[in-house]
């Protein structure tokens, strides 16, 4: 090799060299600034997505992930030591003590069931369990299994005790599932990790219920779609720009099964016992907090068109989609 071939040698060298410098550096910024969005399975089978930009690292995805489970733990109807599944274990016989996060969630769902006129209704358990939906041995219960299960679902038979946090089913069958609130409950909470960490730019999705924190960049709103029922995940209907919401949708679409043509679904209408069928595939509300989110989609869609608008009078600062059978897409109007 001649000289002059070393000399450029050194310099290819030296500029390799600070190119690795250069781009160790940018990994490093880009791991400060973003993390890659992560993914995991949790409560039951849900798919779980958060995205973290500015300031997101492995740790706050640690936590968040590590409380969607705790609250799973808490919550589930599926996981025998829930303070859920200890609560249905003493129906009828005596109350339980439950974690603070338990009561609150209970308490809530009281809340929604009451200003729903029961539509809304956490004791559904025993018509979940009669009609199997998802389980693999859905069927069409009878009348007589469905008639008598249904004096069991009856919100005003949930006693709670705010001194000691316990809750008493006072009926012997009767069983909670908190399917309809928990996932907006844990979507907040996540929230709340991810603000409590400064972190100004987020995207959560549990299985639908979504969460955006922040804006996209600069002026510019997240753009979130509502799936369009019946059609291939993730082709929208209509797509809203939001900053700072959460986006909730309760349908038809994605639980169900068919017999003779029919679809059943697991939105129960708590007085008939049957899957609600009044015209609509799914309601989107868009609102602040995703637990009162979760609750009010599936109030509203229990209710009807009609009779959805009229429980949302009373919550003036929610916007509502409805989405038809024929397609139809009607809004409460308050979304520009
Ligand atoms: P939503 O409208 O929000 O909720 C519908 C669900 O609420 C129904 O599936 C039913 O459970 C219940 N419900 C039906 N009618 C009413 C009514 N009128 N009032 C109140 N509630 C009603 N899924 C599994 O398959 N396996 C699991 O092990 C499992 N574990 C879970 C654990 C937790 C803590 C949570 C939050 C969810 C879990 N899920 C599991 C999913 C759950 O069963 C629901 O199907 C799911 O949350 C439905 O969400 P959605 O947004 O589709 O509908
Ligand atoms: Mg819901």
């Amino acid at each position: 090799m001649n000289h002059t071939n070393k000399n450029e040698l050194a310099v290819r060298n030296r500029f390799l060299f600070q190119l690795f410098l250069v781009s160790c550096f940018l990994f490093l910024v880009s791991c400060a600034q973003q993390e890659p969005s992560r993914t995991e399975i949790a409560l039951g089978n849900t798919l779980c997505t958060i995205t973290l930009f500015k300031h997101g690292n492995e740790n706050i995805y640690n936590e968040i992930f590590n409380k969607i489970r705790e609250i799973e733990n808490l919550m589930s109807v599926n996981i025998p030591s829930s303070d859920i599944s200890r609560i249905n274990a003493a129906a009828g016989i005596e109350s339980v003590q439950v974690h603070a996060e338990v009561f609150k969630v209970i308490e809530r769902a009281v809340y929604f069931a009451n200003v729903s006129d029961g539509a809304f209704d956490p004791t559904v358990g025993p018509l979940v369990a009669l009609w199997g939906i998802n389980t693999g041995s859905e069927n069409i219960p009878s009348q007589h299994k469905i008639d008598e299960v249904l004096p069991l679902v009856n919100w005003r038979n949930i006693e709670l005790d705010e001194s000691n946090t316990s809750v008493f089913l006072t009926q012997r069958g009767m069983s909670l599932d908190l399917g309809a609130i928990a996932k907006g409950y844990a979507a907040d909470s996540a929230a709340k990790i991810i603000r409590d960490a400064n972190i100004t730019r987020a995207l959560i999705d549990l299985g639908g219920n979504i969460i955006v924190i922040g804006e996209r960049s600069a002026n510019v709103p997240w753009r979130v779609g509502i799936q369009k029922p019946g059609h291939k995940r993730g082709e929208s209907i209509v797509t809203l720009q939001l900053t700072d919401k959460t986006i909730v949708t309760s349908g038809v679409y994605e639980r169900y099964f068919k017999e003779n043509g029919k679809h059943y679904h697991h939105l129960f209408e708590p007085f008939s016992g049957y899957p609600a069928d009044n015209g609509l595939l799914s309601v989107t509300i868009v609102m602040d907090v995703s637990m009162d989110a979760d609750a009010l989609s599936t109030a509203v869609f229990v209710l009807g068109y009609e009779r959805g608008l009229v429980l949302l009078e009373s919550f003036p600062e929610v916007e509502a989609i409805f989405i038809f059978e024929n397609m139809e897409i009607r809004s409460t109007n308050r979304l520009n």
